[in-house]
C-alpha cells in the first residue's frame, strides 16, 4: 500500500477507536479468514462477580472467603478482583500470605495463617496433588452448567470449598459475533476456563468451534496449528495469558480495557474494547488495499 493510503487508513481507524501498530497490520487484516477470541474479558465483560461459595469440609464459608481473598491480594487476575470485592462487601479481615505463587492459567497458592492454601481450577488442584471426590465433581459441574466459572480452594492439600463466579456476556457481543460470522470469518473460542462453562457461553453466541481448558502456552499452540492448516488468523484477547497467542497470530488484537501486556503484544488495539471494531478494521483494510491496486 502507498504511504498516503496507509496514513489515511490509520487516521480513519483512530477516529473509530482502532489503533493499528503499523502499515503491515492494516494490510494483513484484509486477508484474515479465521478469528480466534478469548472468552473472559473479550466476549464477556471481564468483570466477574462471586455468585456462591460451597463449603465442602469443616471450614465456614466466611473462613473460606478470607483464605481465598488473602491469597488473591497479590494477583491481578479479574477472578481475583471478584473474590476481593466479595471479601470487602462482607468485611472479611484479610491477612498477608507468607508465601505466594501464581500458576498462570491455573490459579494462586501459598501460605496463609500457617496453612498451605491453593485456589484455582481443576488443573491446579491436580498439579498440587489435591483429590477431587465425587461430591465435589458433581457440585462443580452443576455450577458450570449455569455458566459460572468454578474455582476450588484447598487447605493443607484437602479440598475445602468451591467458588462460583459469573461474568456477563458484553451486551454487544452477540450482534458482533453474528456480523463477523456473516462476513465469512470462521470464529473460534479459546479459553483457559473449563469446557462446560465455555460451551455454555459459546452456544449462546453461536460459536461452534471451542477450545477450552487451554493453558497460556497452549493458546499459542492452537494459533500455530490453525496457521499450519493454511488459515490466516486474527486473535483477540485482553489478558496477560493471551499475550503468547496474540504474538503467534497473523494479527493480534487487544481490547483497550485489557492489560498493557496484551496491547504491547498486539498489532491492533480496539480502544473501546468493542468487538465490532474487528469488522470495522477489516472493512477499512479491504477499502485501503483496494484503493492502491
Ligand atoms: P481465560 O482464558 O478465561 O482468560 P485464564 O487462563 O486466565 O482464563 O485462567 C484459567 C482458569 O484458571 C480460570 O478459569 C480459573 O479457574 C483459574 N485461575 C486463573 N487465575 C486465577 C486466580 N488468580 N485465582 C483463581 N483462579 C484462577
Ligand atoms: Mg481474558
Amino acid at each position: 500500500a502507498t504511504p498516503i493510503s496507509i496514513m489515511v487508513a490509520s487516521g480513519r481507524g483512530a477516529q473509530q477507536g482502532l489503533l493499528f501498530k503499523d502499515a503491515a497490520a492494516i494490510e494483513t487484516m484484509r486477508d484474515v479468514d479465521t478469528l480466534v477470541v478469548d472468552k473472559t474479558g473479550t466476549l464477556t465483560e471481564g468483570k466477574p462477580s462471586l455468585a456462591s461459595i460451597v463449603a465442602l469440609g469443616q471450614d465456614s464459608r466466611e473462613n473460606l472467603l478470607m483464605l481465598a481473598a488473602s491469597l488473591e491480594q497479590s494477583s491481578e487476575h479479574p477472578l481475583a478482583k471478584a473474590i476481593l470485592d466479595a471479601a470487602k462487601v462482607e468485611q472479611a479481615s484479610l491477612v498477608r500470605p507468607t508465601d505466594f505463587h501464581v500458576l498462570a492459567g491455573g490459579g494462586v497458592y501459598g501460605r496463609v495463617m500457617h496453612n498451605d492454601v491453593a485456589f484455582g481450577n481443576a488443573r491446579m488442584m491436580d498439579e498440587r496433588g489435591v483429590m477431587l471426590d465425587g461430591e465435589a465433581i458433581v457440585k462443580a459441574d452443576a455450577l458450570r452448567e449455569e455458566g459460572s466459572t468454578v474455582m476450588m480452594l484447598a487447605v493443607d492439600g484437602k479440598l475445602a470449598g468451591l467458588f462460583a463466579v459469573s461474568d456477563r456476556i458484553k451486551s454487544d457481543t452477540p450482534s458482533a459475533i453474528a456480523d463477523l460470522k456473516a462476513s465469512g470469518l470462521h470464529v473460534v473460542m479459546l479459553t483457559g476456563d473449563n469446557a462446560t462453562t465455555a460451551n455454555k457461553v459459546a452456544r449462546a453466541l453461536g460459536i461452534e468451534d471451542v477450545h477450552a481448558d487451554v493453558s497460556p502456552s497452549g493458546k499459542a499452540q492452537v494459533i500455530e496449528t490453525l496457521r499450519k492448516q493454511g488459515r490466516r488468523v486474527a486473535m483477540a484477547g485482553d489478558g496477560i495469558n493471551d499475550a503468547p497467542a496474540l504474538v503467534a497470530a497473523d494479527i493480534g488484537i487487544a481490547m483497550g480495557h485489557g492489560t498493557d501486556v496484551a496491547m504491547e503484544s498486539a498489532q491492533l488495539t480496539l480502544v473501546k474494547g468493542q468487538l465490532s471494531g474487528i469488522l470495522q478494521a477489516r472493512t477499512l483494510s479491504q477499502a485501503t488495499v483496494r484503493n492502491i491496486r
